[in-house]
């Protein structure tokens, strides 16, 4: 079979390593890729957005299965466009991506399920918004609707932040179009986890439960990011607490799209706080979530390629359900200095050559430069992953191996899956 995955980030590197390792793939093109996939994978020069530019070049080198990494190709319609020439694509169409790409209507599809959801109200007038700042209370979630590249969820301490960051969103365009439509949400406190389902719309089979890092900063402080770090799975959610998100959140999203007439192809991430009254959902991605694939790859028992490639052609029933090694994954992310905000590239990495070959070094920010030298080109330069039979040892293994690697202003989270080892505060 003949893949193309589409994305430059870790989770495309992760997913490229993955499929790389299945017999049933003869050849792996990856658009655009980075300088971990070139090692792996034919890289191709095309933006991850450019869907005619993918169409073309799908059907150029005869590809029998697109896997989309990021969402914004998938809300922008590449699957449907790739639907048009016979080709399948590992990812929703663009109707049913909005449940990423629009919070709003996500919103309406969990109340039409009965999905369990923070409480939210929906503004598109900046005056309306404002009006109702009163009556609300605080903390408060203030949410772009649209897709902001993990800048659009703001926790609101008062009413004067809030009224800020609706200005800022619906007034001054600070998330562009993102921010013209506002959810004003309740804040929910308890812990996070995102849920992953590989569905074809009619069966679908879970993935391991996966903790990520939103925070820069060590002990969650500091702006939020694309993501710092994860592990897998997480040990207190238990097989019960799996079944109940099943149950109660992922399939009933999956049957009331299909209700409406809009099946759903791919992976439906929930990102899901476990609060006193029990899980609800916080927002649905469209699509892997980047580190947590890092951390939920290298723990698959078996083959990806038949997996997606069924999922995408809506045969998933006919191949098992993954299975799983009974192991633990941690996933760090090591980034360039000044990263969430402005940072620069195209510094040298060094010490990639000493990392052991028990830690898997998934690229996201790096360029291969004509020499073979490996520079930085982006804000997350480098997911780094080991597996071990415990949090400890696979905490010891990943961050000795951070250890070896160097590139000037190079930062990282030194507490990925510590409170797995130092249990959390009650
Ligand atoms: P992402 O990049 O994950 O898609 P996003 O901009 O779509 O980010 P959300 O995922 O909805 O925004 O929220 C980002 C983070 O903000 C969440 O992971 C969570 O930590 C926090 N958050 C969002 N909604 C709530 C809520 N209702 N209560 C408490 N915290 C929340």
């Amino acid at each position: 079979m003949r893949v193309l995955v589409v994305g430059s980030g870790g989770r495309e590197h992760a997913l490229a390593w993955a499929l790389s390792r299945s017999p049933a793939v003869e050849r792996l093109l990856v658009a655009p890729g980075n300088g971990g996939t070139a090692a792996i994978a034919e890289n191709l020069p095309i933006p991850a957005t450019d869907i005619e530019a993918l169409a073309v070049a799908a059907r150029e080198h005869r590809v029998d299965l697109v896997v989309a990494g990021p969402e914004d190709p998938l809300a922008r319609g590449l699957t449907d466009v790739l639907a048009r020439q016979g080709i399948p694509v590992f990812g929703p169409s663009a109707a049913a991506a909005r449940i990423e790409s629009s919070k709003a209507w996500a919103k309406e599809i969990m109340t039409a399920a009965g999905i369990p959801t923070a409480r939210a109200e929906r503004y598109t007038e900046l005056g309306a918004a404002l009006r109702a700042l009163g009556d609300q209370q605080y903390p408060l979630v203030v949410k772009a609707s649209g897709l902001a590249a993990g800048k659009g969820a703001v926790i609101c301490q008062d009413q004067r932040e809030a009224e800020r960051t609706l200005r800022w969103m619906m007034e001054e365009g600070g998330l562009g179009e993102a921010g013209r439509e506002v959810l004003l949400e309740e804040y929910l406190s308890g812990r996070e986890v995102s849920f992953l389902a590989i569905t074809d719309g009619e069966t679908t089979y879970p993935l391991i439960p996966a903790c990520d890092y939103k925070r820069i900063g060590d002990g969650d402080t500091g702006p939020n990011t694309g993501g710092m770090g994860a592990y897998a799975p997480v040990p207190w959610v238990d097989e019960t607490l799996r079944q109940e998100i099943l149950q109660r959140v992922v399939l009933p999203a999956i049957g009331e799209l299909g209700r409406r007439g809009i099946p759903y192809r791919g992976v439906l991430y929930a990102g899901l706080m476990l609060t006193a009254e029990g899980p609800k959902v916080l927002e649905f991605n469209c699509r892997f979530g980047d580190p947590e694939t890092q951390a939920v790859l290298p723990l698959l028992d078996g083959d990806l390629a038949p997996l997606l490639y069924a999922a995408a052609t809506g045969r998933l029933a006919e191949v098992p359900a993954p299975t799983w090694q009974p192991l633990v994954c941690i996933t760090v992310v090591v980034a360039s200095a000044g990263y969430p905000g402005s940072y620069r590239t195209g510094f040298p990495i060094t010490g990639l050559d000493r990392v052991p070959d028990d830690v898997l070094v998934f690229h996201a920010g790096t360029q291969r430069e004509p020499d073979g030298t490996i520079v930085t080109a982006g804000g997350r330069v480098l997911a780094l992953t080991a597996t071990g039979p415990t949090f400890e040892s696979a905490r010891r293994r990943v961050y000795s191996a951070v250890e070896l690697i160097q590139f000037e202003g190079m930062t990282y989270r030194h507490d990925i899956a510590a409170r797995e080892v130092d249990p959390w505060p009650a």
